[in-house]
């Protein structure tokens, strides 16, 4: 933690809400700049933001080159994999090195600034120079979560319409290879954009068919490009370093575009002051490349810190010679001097039924913080890490569009008190206020339930739009207030008299599966291609280690088909099936159950909220618009059955 502050973090706050002009140029002499900018906000055409217009930098020399002057032969990328049994270290130099092999061979299959390359890759040290070379060359990237499966893969690719796909034969789960290759050849097949090139790492996990023509070997293309020199391209403020996919409530996702300073400076004044990084320090980030969370804090946050990053395949319980091992992350904390390691209380829960005795087996006096993010914190498990690790437990609430933390406390700026339950307070840049649900008045009282949103000009690293959707960007997250231009978070919230918010849970079908984000939507258009179910509604109901669990209630064309136990199985192995199939096994529903007829209001709409508490065991609500009461009673029954 920092010394006495030489601010507190009010006035810090306060100078960022004020004069935000002062604030962020200050902040901007965090990175390294090819060009300097003329102007630190333009927010001339709201809700647009566009931070340090006429600069020019560079997301990958900040996080790699400009360290080679002072830090070449330091650790940079440690990949630890316990699924492979493998253990590597790159130093910034040998990242370096690797970046510009892979920069080279993207620029050999065409691709250029401004391109889109899609990477598909399990959490293998490759995926990390692929997002780096990308950001070297100007090409944008997005990275696709390795978990889903073709359906899922080809609507992203169909949407980014990549000339080049990198991807490797197979990820791995405790032990088992997971071919990635046939779902990525499936979902160029269905999608109607074709790359023109797939550039593949083989790891020798699971047999490839190559297309002749468009699949190339990482291992070949490297060995042509190894003494590559490929300068980082000078980018605009302004222009796009990558987009990432992520749900909402209709089935199509949303490419969240990302800026290339304003990312930069924003990730670089988090690792200090929220993350109290320090240079020659090593960060560990369980998450994964394909979540925003490990964009930014497995790849650019630590390493634009000057810090060298874990990345990590692997479960949480399993150790380096393949035998059960719940203190594996304790033992990787130990052996590279974890300083900042960032987790999702899911993985804390996980770890919670492992003998409490593996906290104590290892040194970790290097350890200053653990931070859990994506999904809400309970107090039980904060409070059991919190004892077992004896280091504040920091709770950060953001979303995939905020790309940092939103709401939880900035110790690197002043140490802060942390409350059990709330992520914290607003974060530096951030105009966070609570509004009534009906009405879109200001909440100003303490313990009043609200929804979450920020007023604009949103800070450096937030969301620019939409890929190639500047209107549903303004449509969907600027326009649910009546009369008012507000980001919505989709989140309600409350706020106690010292500031700290509550977030209580999502305002739309958004649904939040171990820490994973998911559209109960895209889960519904999938079972709902069943040729066998007439409709179907998802919900997210509670769950002890998950946070939440999908669960499906379908209405056969036949309902009699479904009076049969052992062909009611039948049918929910089928559409589950079919889920892994289109979204991958995250997506899964725990369980699928058959009625006859779903809870509507009357004009038809779906009762989802009243289905979630009925599941859940609580008050279903007002009913007043319900179509057929009987509806929700089948629910009730098939949840007690
Ligand atoms: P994602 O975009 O996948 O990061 O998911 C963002 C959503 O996850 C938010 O809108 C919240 O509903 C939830 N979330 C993320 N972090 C937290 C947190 N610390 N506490 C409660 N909910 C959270």
């Amino acid at each position: 933690m920092s010394q006495a502050p030489a601010v507190s973090y009010a006035d810090f706050y306060r100078q960022s809400i004020d004069q935000p002009d002062a604030f962020w140029a200050e902040q901007a002499k965090l990175i390294d700049w090819f060009k300097p900018f003329d102007r630190v906000c333009n927010y001339d055409n709201p809700p647009f933001a566009r931070w340090f217009e006429g600069g020019k930098t560079n997301l990958c020399f900040n996080a790699v080159d400009r360290h080679l002057k002072d830090r070449a032969s330091q650790p940079a990328l440690i990949a630890v994999s316990t699924e492979t049994l493998t253990e590597k270290t790159y130093t910034f130099s040998e990242l370096h090195a690797e970046v510009m092999r892979m920069a080279a061979s993207l620029k050999s299959l065409g691709v250029q600034k401004g391109d889109r390359v899609l990477i598909y890759m399990p959490m293998i040290a490759e995926a990390a120079f692929a997002m780096l070379a990308c950001a070297r060359l100007g090409a944008i990237h997005c990275v696709v979560f390795g978990g889903f499966a073709s359906g899922s893969l080809a609507s992203r690719i169909e949407d980014a319409s990549p000339k080049v796909i990198v991807s490797a034969d197979a990820g791995s789960r405790g032990g088992k290879a997971i071919a990635y290759k046939p779902l990525l050849d499936e979902a160029i097949r269905l999608s109607a954009h074709k790359p023109d090139a797939v550039l593949l790492a083989d790891r020798g996990l699971a047999p490839m068919a190559l297309v002749a023509g468009r699949d190339h070997l990482w291992a070949d293309l490297r060995q042509q490009h190894l003494a590559a020199q490929v300068p980082c391209e000078a980018m605009d403020s302004t222009d796009i370093s990558y987009t990432i996919y992520t749900s909402g409530t209709t089935g199509k996702p949303k490419g969240v575009q990302r800026d290339t300073a304003g990312y930069t400076v924003a990730l670089a004044a988090s690792m200090k002051h929220i993350f109290d990084g320090r240079p020659g320090e090593t960060f560990f980030s369980t998450s994964d490349i394909g979540w925003v969370v490990g964009h930014s804090y497995i790849v650019y946050g630590p390493l634009i810190a000057g810090m060298a990053t874990i990345m990590y395949e692997g479960l949480p319980t399993q150790g380096m010679d393949g035998q059960p091992d719940g203190g594996i992350w304790w033992r990787l904390v130990e052996k590279y001097q974890v300083t900042g390691m960032f987790s999702a209380p899911t993985a804390v829960r996980v770890l919670k039924k492992q003998d409490p005795a593996l906290l104590k087996k290892y040194d970790l006096s290097s350890l200053r913080a653990l931070f859990l993010a994506g999904e809400p914190l309970d107090e039980p498990t904060a409070r059991w890490i919190s004892e077992g690790l004896n280091v504040p437990i920091i709770d950060n609430y953001w979303q995939t569009e905020t790309g940092w933390p939103l709401l939880t406390v900035a110790n690197g700026v002043e140490a802060t008190r942390s409350k059990f339950g709330s992520p914290g307070v607003p974060m530096y840049g951030y105009r966070v206020k609570l509004l009534h649900e009906n009405t879109g008045e200001e909440l100003t009282q303490p313990n009043e339930k609200g929804v979450v949103v920020v007023e604009g000009p949103t800070p450096p690293g937030f969301m620019q739009t939409i890929w190639k959707d500047d209107a549903r960007f303004v449509n969907t997250y600027w326009k649910s207030v009546p009369g008012k231009l507000v980001y919505s978070t989709f989140d309600w919230g409350i706020r106690d008299e010292d500031g700290y918010y509550f977030i209580l849970g999502r305002t739309d079908d958004v649904i939040n599966v171990a820490g994973h984000r998911l559209g109960t939507r895209e889960i519904e258009e999938s079972i709902s291609g069943h040729p066998q179910v007439a409709e179907v509604a998802v919900v997210g109901v509670a769950d002890n280690l998950k946070g939440q669990v999908a669960m499906a209630f379908a209405v056969l064309k036949d309902p009699a088909q479904a009076q049969d136990e052992v062909q009611a199985k039948k049918l929910e192995a089928e559409i589950m099936k079919r889920v892994d199939g289109d979204l991958g096994a995250v997506a899964r529903p725990a369980r699928v159950r058959f009625v006859t007829v779903l809870p509507k209001t009357r004009s038809g709409k779906l009762l989802r909220r009243a289905i979630q508490a009925v599941c859940e065991g609580r008050d279903a609500g007002d009913l007043t618009t319900m179509d057929d009461p009987a509806a929700l009673e089948q629910i009730r029954d098939r949840m007690a059955s």
